[in-house]
């Protein structure tokens, strides 16, 4: 199967009350990873990258990574650009292969962020590509866009329904309490504001910052209509910190496929655990092409 764009299975998902996990790879062995998690559960995928990423790996060499995994496996994966504010750079992630891409003009005014998205829009709906934006701003730093705590602005319901109808967006990322990074204390999610949200647009939502956030509080989430759920910073935490302790095990260790099959096992691990927090497992039969 090739990649398809991530529109139907996550309307899929909002529907039966569960989310797909979306995870932010960096390195072949991550993507390996996570596709490998997907292929043992049987369970549909986003495999995400970030600007950053995509301009240290090369966006064709992402998608042609992905469409190896698509094609291999038989599951319903799609490959998603994650954040980007770079018009152009969008452009060229749907040339080379993308199936969803996220355009972030939450940054700016409302209208700002409506025209934006639209623009986004017309060009992803010919090619048959899913876009997501946001709304409101997700604490943290995510690249290089840092947001302060203060200014992390939740999204407001009635903007959600205006912002659906007047772009057409396939999925909303709202800003409802999470952040980027990893948690201090426990976040703080406005779990009424979800409610709200859910209950008034059929869209399926996005949750950022999925990293750490407690089990039940995921659970309640996609409970009430978050149907994607973001996870990057322990995905590289998991790789990073297994590939230290192969190093302070044995210093002098030359061969990375000696401290990349560890790694690549521990994201492979935690995918699996954030799959099943989604309720994702086993689901991948369910999603049409
Ligand atoms: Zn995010």
């Amino acid at each position: 199967m090739p990649l398809i764009s991530s529109t139907q299975m996550l309307q899929t998902a909002r529907k039966n009350n569960y989310a797909v996990a979306a995870f932010n790879v960096h390195t072949l062995e991550m993507l390996q990873a996570v596709v490998e998690a997907a292929q043992e559960t049987q369970s549909p995928l986003i495999i995400q990258s970030t600007v950053g990423t995509v301009k240290h790996l090369g966006p064709d060499y992402i998608a042609a990574a992905a469409t190896v995994a698509a094609n291999r496996t038989g599951l319903p994966i799609a490959l998603h650009l994650d954040h980007c504010t770079d018009f152009p750079l969008l452009v060229q992630c749907i040339r080379a292969g993308y199936t969803s891409v996220m355009i972030d003009a939450s940054m700016h005014t409302f209208e700002e962020n409506v025209a934006r998205t639209s623009k986004v829009m017309e060009i992803a709906a010919a090619a048959g590509v899913n876009v997501e934006a946001e709304l409101g701003k997700v604490g943290g730093v995510e690249d290089d866009i840092v947001v302060d705590e203060r200014d992390a602005l939740l999204a407001d319901p009635d903007e959600c329904v205006q912002f659906v109808e007047r772009t057409g967006v396939n999925t909303l990322a709202p800003a409802i309490g999470t952040a980027h990074g990893i948690y201090k204390g426990d976040p703080n999610i406005d779990f009424a504001r979800i409610g709200e949200i859910a209950s008034r647009i059929e869209t399926p939502l996005v949750l950022h910052g999925g990293s750490g956030i407690p089990a039940d509080q995921v659970k309640r989430a996609v409970s009430l209509g978050m149907a994607k759920m973001n996870i990057a910073t322990e995905l590289r935490i998991a790789f990073s910190d297994a590939i230290k302790a192969i190093f302070a095990q044995y210093p002098d260790e030359n061969d990375p496929r000696k401290y990349m099959v560890p790694a690549k096992e521990a994201v492979k691990r935690l995918a699996i655990e954030k799959m099943e927090l989604c309720g994702c497992i086993g689901k991948a039969g369910e999603v049409k092409s």
